[in-house]
């Protein structure tokens, strides 16, 4: 068993990541990833952005095929596992290849989530992969209008791009306010006028009701306030992780892949990693899909695997994303309970920084067009350096001035 390969499943932004950790530590010729994907793994992140604006775009591999071959990792691409045998240390693979691993990581991210009865149509695009870009951006080249349901990251991103290209975009949101999940209601707001002062259209409460279809096009969406008759359509409503292989296998999920600090499974021979995974965190139980948690992720499982004392997995969650004229970085998360909420003003005209303290230290801040002040504000998170809000609030104090000397 000890020359079977260490197999990661997945060739995404945390599969990547590990990879780079045990070429680092001079494992390349161990690793075997596997991928259904036909591409190298490739940057998610600028699918919903720059990639939709320009039709010569190509999707921006993290890696090139030279630095794989240079590295000695083996890539099995075009191929989903199928089946995991975990008494044999075996994978199935679609092609009817069967794989043994010494060490094993699932690293299978999430899949955006569709509604349930709608059959497949033509003009209802979801946006997780870069095969569905391509669709959506051929899409918006010829549509008349797109409607997005979703006012999440993805879903803004998009009508932003799409209110860029000159084209009409509505955007339906069942929430009381945009990104509810993820940012405070003042960010909300800001963003909220910030869209619709761009022209895009945007109901939020929007109650969607039953769908119609004609010639396998969603032509009609009934709504609690008239219908919205659609000419493309983006589902913009979320992920929901991979977790078919693991459940198959036996292994805890709950949402999610239950890993712990350590990004062990509920098999300690089977790791996960990146946006498949859920943890316990500050006594609550997390599943983050960001950039961040998959690199962050990784590093812990490169120390597993290679028999290192890691330090377990202590996230700092930070986020970022580009919407029109805005970018919002985000680091840290909120306890539930009170906020106090100190603004300051940024660099630029109309940039700021919102930073949340609970319990008077600070959990997170919130930066539009601030990007020194969302610096500032994750070094002294990752350092522990708690300000007072007064100090925050005090605009002739530079904020770089509370960090920690270097060195
Ligand atoms: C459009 C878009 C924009 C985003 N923008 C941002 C951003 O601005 N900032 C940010 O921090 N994050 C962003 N994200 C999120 C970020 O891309 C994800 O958090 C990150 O990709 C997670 O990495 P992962 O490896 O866990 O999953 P993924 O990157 O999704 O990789 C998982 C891979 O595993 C494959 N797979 C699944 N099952 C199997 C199987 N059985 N066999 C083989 N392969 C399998 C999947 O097809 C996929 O290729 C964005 C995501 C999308 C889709």
């Amino acid at each position: 068993m000890s020359g079977d390969p260490i197999v990661i499943v997945g060739a995404g932004h945390a599969a990547m990541a590990l990879c780079a950790s045990l070429v680092d530590a001079g494992h390349g010729p161990r690793v075997c990833l596997v991928g259904d994907e036909d591409a190298l793994p490739y940057q998610r992140p600028p699918l919903s952005k720059a990639f939709l604006k320009n039709p010569d775009e190509p999707a921006q591999p993290l890696r090139d095929a030279a630095w794989f071959a240079a590295a000695g990792v083996q890539c099995l691409l075009d191929d989903p596992v199928q089946s995991l045998d975990r008494q044999a240390h075996s994978l199935g693979l679609r092609s009817g290849r069967s794989l043994a691993y010494g060490q094993l990581v699932l690293a299978t991210g999430a899949r955006a989530r569709r509604l349930p009865g709608w059959p497949a149509a033509s003009n209802v695009h979801v946006l997780r992969s870069a095969q569905d870009a391509r669709a959506l951006r051929e899409a918006l080249a010829a549509c008349r209008s797109l409607t997005i349901l979703g006012g999440g990251f993805i879903g803004l991103e998009v009508a932003a791009t799409c209110a860029a290209l000159g084209k009409p975009v509505t955007v339906l949101e069942a929430g009381p306010r945009l990104m509810g999940r993820a940012v405070s209601e003042a960010l909300s707001a800001h963003v909220l006028a910030q869209h619709r002062a761009a022209g895009i259209r945007i109901e939020l409460l929007a109650e969607v009701g039953a769908p119609s279809f004609s010639h396998q096009r969603l032509v009609r969406l009934d709504g609690a306030s008239g219908a919205y008759a659609v000419d493309q359509l983006l589902l913009a409503i979320g992920a929901q992780p991979n977790t078919e292989l693991a459940e198959a296998a036996g292994l805890a999920c709950a949402d999610g892949i239950v890993v712990d600090g350590l990004q062990r499974t509920s098999d300690p021979q089977i790791l996960a990693i990146g946006d498949c995974t859920r943890f316990a965190w500050r006594g609550a139980d997390l599943r983050l899909e960001s950039i961040q948690n998959a690199q962050d992720q990784a590093r812990v499982a490169a120390a597993t695997l290679l028999g290192g004392s890691p330090q377990p997995y202590q996230p700092l969650p930070w986020f970022w994303s580009e919407q029109g004229s805005m970018r919002l970085q985000m680091v840290g998360l909120l306890d539930p309970g009170p906020v106090r909420t100190v603004q300051r003003a940024g660099a630029q005209p109309g940039s700021f920084s919102l930073f949340h303290f609970q319990q008077e230290l600070l959990r997170c801040t919130e930066a539009v067009n601030a990007p020194a002040d969302f610096m500032v504000a994750r070094k002294l998170l990752e350092a522990g350096v708690q300000p007072t809000p007064e100090r925050i609030a005090d605009p002739a104090q530079p904020l770089r001035t509370l960090l920690p000397a270097a060195g």
